[in-house]
């Protein structure tokens, strides 16, 4: 078995939400359904181990409303849980970072009420920012702020998923200092021997069939 990591950002109908950063939710229940199956043992980030937690884990960014409200009950069916990455200043509103397609992202109540349901609420930054362009203080700011902003409504972030998938040596000195351990890049492959602070995530797409996660998960990884 390998660890694989998924990354999954608006989980909704084509009408309502597009294709783009989305994965329909009969699409997310085929994949569930599939690794439950096959017997994957389902894992959460702030659950990591190196070199021991093998299976499958269902990560999304973002916090929009569309997988905060459809991905739980999906995922639930077949015993599994999911992260959902949160960036505090915008809870509620619309994401920033969409342009003309700002769709928008789940309120503080929505958030906790999945969190008491066993599933994991993670710190996506402040304000969803590419964390590599900001210096270390900046940083530093942007993580401790977030993971603030989720203590005072009693949740503790133990992972963080990086905006864009950007990092740097810097980002990793800053969780040090919010006491993250957990980060999640991008990588299109599964998780090797990559520290904790810095794991692979293979995105999800619209068109990704179980086959052609397959084919991400086995295949492409061992292309040059
Ligand atoms: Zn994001």
């Amino acid at each position: 078995m390998k660890t694989v990591i998924l990354c999954y950002h608006k989980i909704g109908f084509e009408p309502d939400e597009g294709r783009f950063l989305n994965c329909a939710p009969e699409r997310l229940d085929s994949h569930a359904r599939f690794f439950q199956q096959k017997k994957w043992q389902n894992f959460l980030p702030r659950d990591f181990q190196r070199g021991r937690t093998e299976g499958i884990c269902f990560t999304f960014d973002d916090a929009y409303v569309s997988a905060v409200q459809n991905a739980p009950p999906i995922l639930e069916k077949y015993g599994f849980f999911g992260a959902f990455y949160v960036v505090p200043s915008l809870v509620g509103m619309t994401s920033t970072w969409d342009g003309e397609i700002a769709r928008p992202l789940a309120g503080w109540d929505e958030l906790l009420a999945i969190s008491g349901r066993g599933h994991e609420l993670g710190n996506h930054t402040l304000s969803h920012l590419h964390l590599d362009a900001l210096d270390l203080a900046g940083q530093r700011q942007e993580l401790l702020d977030a993971s603030n902003q989720l203590r005072e409504r009693g949740i503790e972030a133990k992972s963080v998923a990086f905006p864009y998938g950007g990092f740097n040596t810097e980002s990793m000195v800053a969780m040090e200092t919010a006491e993250i351990r957990v980060g999640l890049a991008l990588g299109k492959r599964p998780v090797g021997d990559e520290l904790a602070n810095c794991l692979p995530r293979i995105v999800v797409g619209y068109s990704d069939s179980v086959a052609k996660l397959l084919y991400k998960i086995y295949i492409r990884p061992k292309l040059p």
